[in-house]
C-alpha cells in the first residue's frame, strides 16, 4: 500500500489505504463513506431493491458476503426489507467449517434468519466425495473431476432453490469487482458469449428462478476486506483446496498483474460488459425457451436439469 508520510488523505488525516485506480489517499472515515456510498449507489442506479422485498443473501461465511450482509443490514434501516442469509455446505474438508461458523455468529450478531443447505443431504454426497479426491487423477492430491464447474451448478441450483422456499423476492450474491471481471474474461476466452449474455439474469423469464443481484460488483475485493477490518468484522484467510484447479485461478491471476501494471482495468473490463449487455442479450435472447426438468420441475432448457445430471451420474 503507498501510504508515503506527505501523502494524505485530502481532509488532512493519516490515510487508511491507497486506491491505485484513482490514485487518491483515503483516510479510515473516507473511506469507509465512500464505500458506503457505491453500495448504495449502485443498489439504487441498477434497480435492486424495493421497500418490501425479500432478500436471500447468499452468504458464504467469506469476506465478501458477510460484509454484503452487513451494508444489507444498515440499507435496511432506510429502506424497509427483510434479509434471510442461505448457506451452502458443499462438504469441503478443512475449508468451509471455518467460514460457516462465521457465518452462523454474523447472523446472530445481526439477529438474521440463517438457512443451512447441505450438498450431503441435497445430493447424497459431499464435494469432497463427488470429487474422489486423490484417487483418480495423476497425482494423489487431483481431483478426479473438475471440483469448481460441478460445485458451481449444486451451488447456483441449491440457492435458487432455498431463496425461493424462503419466499425471497431477491437473491444477494457477493460476487465482486474481481470476481466480475474475471467471468467477463472466462466467458470471453472461452468463447460462451450466451453466457455472458446471461450473466446479470436469466435470458428466459420464469417465476422459480428468484432475481440475483451483486451490489458489491463494482466494490475491489481488496477494499471489501479493508472494509471488513476497519468494521471489525470477523474474516477467515482460508483459500479452498480445489481453487487452484480452477480455470478462474489463472485469469484471476493475470487480471491482478496487469490491474498493477495498469491500474483501473478491472472496472474498464466490467464497464466495458455493461456496454456490451444489451446488445449480447438482443442477440442471444432467442435462445429455446425454458422447459421443466422431468426430474425435480425446475426450470431447464432440455429435458433434465444441470444440477440433476450431475447428481444422477454420481456427483
Ligand atoms: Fe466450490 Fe471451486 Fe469455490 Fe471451492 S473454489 S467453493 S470448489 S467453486
Ligand atoms: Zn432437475
Amino acid at each position: 500500500m503507498k501510504t508515503g508520510a506527505s501523502a494524505l488523505c485530502f481532509c488532512g488525516k493519516e490515510p487508511a489505504i491507497f486506491l491505485h485506480y484513482a490514485q487518491k489517499h483515503l483516510c479510515e472515515g473516507h473511506f469507509i463513506r465512500m464505500f458506503d456510498k457505491r453500495f448504495r449507489k449502485t443498489v439504487s442506479v441498477h434497480q435492486m431493491l424495493k421497500k418490501g422485498d425479500r432478500v436471500a443473501v447468499g452468504l458464504s461465511g467469506g469476506k465478501d458476503s458477510t460484509v454484503l450482509l452487513h451494508s444489507l443490514a444498515e440499507l435496511r434501516k432506510d429502506l424497509p426489507f427483510e434479509i434471510v442469509a442461505i448457506t451452502i455446505d458443499e462438504g469441503i474438508e478443512g475449508y468451509r467449517a471455518r467460514t460457516l461458523g462465521i457465518a452462523k455468529k454474523e447472523c446472530g450478531k445481526l439477529g438474521i434468519e440463517q438457512v443451512i443447505l447441505r450438498f450431503d443431504t441435497e445430493t447424497g454426497k459431499t464435494l469432497d466425495e463427488a470429487m474422489a479426491r486423490g484417487k483418480m487423477g495423476p497425482d494423489d492430491n487431483e481431483p478426479a473431476a473438475l471440483p469448481c464447474t460441478h460445485c458451481g451448478v449444486l451451488r447456483r441450483y441449491l440457492l435458487n432453490k432455498g431463496a425461493r422456499q424462503a419466499k425471497a423476492t431477491k437473491l444477494a450474491l457477493g460476487h465482486n469487482l474481481d470476481d466480475m471481471a474475471q467471468t467477463v474474461l472466462m466467458n470471453i476466452m472461452r468463447n460462451e458469449p450466451a453466457r455472458l449474455a446471461r450473466l446479470s439474469e436469466p435470458l428466459m423469464k420464469s417465476d422459480r428462478f428468484v432475481r440475483r443481484i451483486r451490489p458489491l460488483m463494482l466494490s475491489p475485493e481488496r477494499e471489501n476486506a479493508i472494509y471488513a477490518m476497519l468494521k471489525g468484522i470477523d474474516i477467515e484467510h482460508v483459500e479452498c483446496p480445489y481453487a487452484r484447479f480452477a480455470f478462474r485461478s489463472h485469469v484471476r491471476k493475470m487480471l491482478n498483474d496487469t490491474e498493477v501494471r495498469y491500474p483501473g482495468t478491472k472496472f474498464k473490463v466490467v464497464n466495458a460488459f455493461f456496454d456490451m449487455e444489451e446488445g449480447l442479450r438482443m442477440q442471444f435472447g432467442k435462445a429455446r425457451p425454458l422447459s421443466e426438468c422431468s426430474s425435480c420441475g425446475e426450470p431447464c432448457s432440455g429435458s433434465v436439469c444441470m444440477f440433476c445430471k450431475r447428481v444422477k451420474a454420481g456427483g
